[in-house]
């Protein structure tokens, strides 16, 4: 369609991605090499002759790549390929030592899945064309600049070969917001898989796809093949992030709707998202598929797969174990949300629920752990090997050994801030509740070391019986229950 025409018209946002997940492994996917690079390692010293593409090296692929990816299609409710293939994608770049990625091409893993992501209330069905196992490549560092303006350029092969999922949506996003959700529901998905790790960089990089379309030629929110085939639409690469995505995205519905309101033509292109300046700026044409003389990878045999969904477990999922908890353990939708947002929290919920009581287990560990884990930056990963310690604080409260004021106040953030265990903090600060005698024997001193403050009592002076538990709490060391020393001093009281 001219500029022109489109010009007149009412244009809705079409956007597809291509999200590159790595797949946690230790290995790499076709070969030994580690994919967990050390604290202050070398460039090019985690690599062997199949990494770094050396004649004659062959390949040989890693079983736990390819369980990751049956788990991942699983999960989005795909098809797992009877037979998978592997092809060469052939390009010449630094970074690629052999000049071409083995990546799939005919025969993914994983086709025709669909991940439900709830946008402002909306549940909206993403479709996933495909799902399919690629090597990463290496990685580039320009010195003295960027890549324009680089004095030279160093590589590093360390990166090659780590395992990666490619997961190309069909073109369902109607905005960038939708695409932010996405990202979030998917990255969670993984997580509780067990394949992938968020705070890992660079571990999830997407390509986002735009045009905008005619509203006319929508069809009930979808645009028919024609329609998307005829859209120009760009390709925005190096978005590394979910708000990264929203805010690329943001920007080229702008920018396109600019141009064609000036009755420009919107470029067919690849652009590059420039984060710190945030916008997109243009890289090159699109390639497009033959640039790349696709062939079968004749070094890995073909894999059947099918049978292996069967044998290969995935962990219930957030959205079924978000309905499960409402339901079982009566919460809220908001509490329910925060208690299934990682696998650790909602197995570290579940445990203590089925241990003590489920509305204590809720508050202490939505509001009380998540809230000063959040405040200290840490996450649930972080606390990982102490579960018991903040179990046993919550035993504490449970059985009423410590107050709740107490327990929240002192003795959770002296766990946190000092690696103290709880039984330890509660030694140190003399915070166990005081035995029912000694509270008794403390009311019975009260009185008998203040007859004015008992005669004023009797005299009906408001302030007296508070005088009286302020002499009693004194006494225990702040460790009686207020309300309990009160009730005790008016059944003596009042005799
Ligand atoms: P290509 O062969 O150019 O890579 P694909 O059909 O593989 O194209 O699609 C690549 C991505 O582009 C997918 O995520 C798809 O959803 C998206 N896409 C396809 N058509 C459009 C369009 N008109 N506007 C936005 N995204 C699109
Ligand atoms: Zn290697
Ligand atoms: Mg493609």
């Amino acid at each position: 369609m001219t500029a022109q025409a489109l010009q007149q018209r009412d244009l809705a946002v079409v956007i597809g991605l291509e999200v590159h997940v790595q797949l946690e492994t230790d290995t790499k996917i076709f070969c030994g090499c580690s994919t967990e690079p050390a604290d202050d390692e070398e460039p090019n010293t985690r690599t062997c002759p199949v990494c770094l593409g050396l004649p004659g090296a062959l390949p040989v692929l890693n079983e736990a790549a390819v369980e990751a990816a049956v788990k991942v299609g699983k999960a989005l409710d795909a098809d797992i390929a009877a037979e998978t293939r592997f092809h060469r994608k052939n390009y010449y770049y630094p970074d690629l030592p052999k000049n071409f990625q083995i990546t799939q091409y005919d025969a993914p893993i994983c086709a025709d899945g669909t991940l439900s992501v709830s946008v402002e209330g909306d549940r909206r069905e993403i479709g996933i064309g495909r799902a399919h196992l690629e090597e990463d490549p290496g990685s580039l560092q320009h010195e003295g600049g960027n890549i324009e303006t680089a004095d030279y350029t160093l590589v590093d092969y360390n990166r090659a070969g780590t395992p990666l999922m490619e997961i190309v949506t069909d073109p369902d996003f109607r905005g960038p917001g939708e695409v932010r959700a996405f990202l979030a529901k998917l990255e969670e998905v993984l997580e509780y898989l067990g394949v992938f790790d968020a705070s890992r960089d660079g571990s999830l990089r997407i390509d986002a796809n735009i045009s905008l379309v005619p509203e006319d030629e929508m069809d009930d929110g979808d645009a028919d093949e024609a329609t998307l085939a005829a859209a120009n639409r760009t390709e925005v690469k190096n978005i590394s992030s979910h708000k990264g995505a929203e805010q690329a995205l943001a920007y080229e519905v702008t920018r396109q709707k600019n141009a064609i309101e000036r009755g420009r033509e919107v470029e067919q292109e690849t652009r590059h998202w420039d984060e710190s300046r945030g916008i997109t700026v243009s890289m090159r044409s699109k390639e497009e598929e033959k640039d790349y003389r696709y062939f079968r990878e004749a070094d890995l045999p073909p894999l059947q797969v099918a049978d292996w969904t069967e044998r290969i477990p995935i962990p219930e999922l957030p959205d079924a174990r978000r309905e499960r908890f409402r339901e079982a353990y009566g919460l809220d939708a908001e509490s329910a949300s925060k208690l299934t947002s990682t696998k650790e929290v909602a197995d570290f919920f579940e445990d203590v629920a089925d241990r003590f009581d489920a509305d204590l287990a809720a508050t202490w560990v939505a509001d009380d752990l998540l809230g000063e884990l959040n405040y200290r930056d840490m996450r649930m990963t972080d606390v990982e090997g102490r579960l018991d310690e903040f179990a046993r604080l919550i035993e504490l409260v449970d059985a009423d050994e410590i107050t709740e004021k107490n327990a929240r106040e002192v003795v959770l953030r002296t766990m946190l801030d000092e690696g103290l265990d709880p039984d330890a903090v509660v030694d140190r600060e003399g915070l166990g509740k005081a035995g029912d005698d000694a509270v008794a024997t403390a009311v019975a001193e009260a009185i008998e070391e203040n007859p004015e403050a008992v005669e004023d009592y009797h005299a009906g002076e408001g302030g007296a019986l508070n005088f009286l538990v302020g002499q009693v709490m004194s006494k225990t060391g702040g460790s009686a229950d207020p309300g309990t020393v009160n009730g005790l001093l008016r059944d003596r009281l009042d005799d």
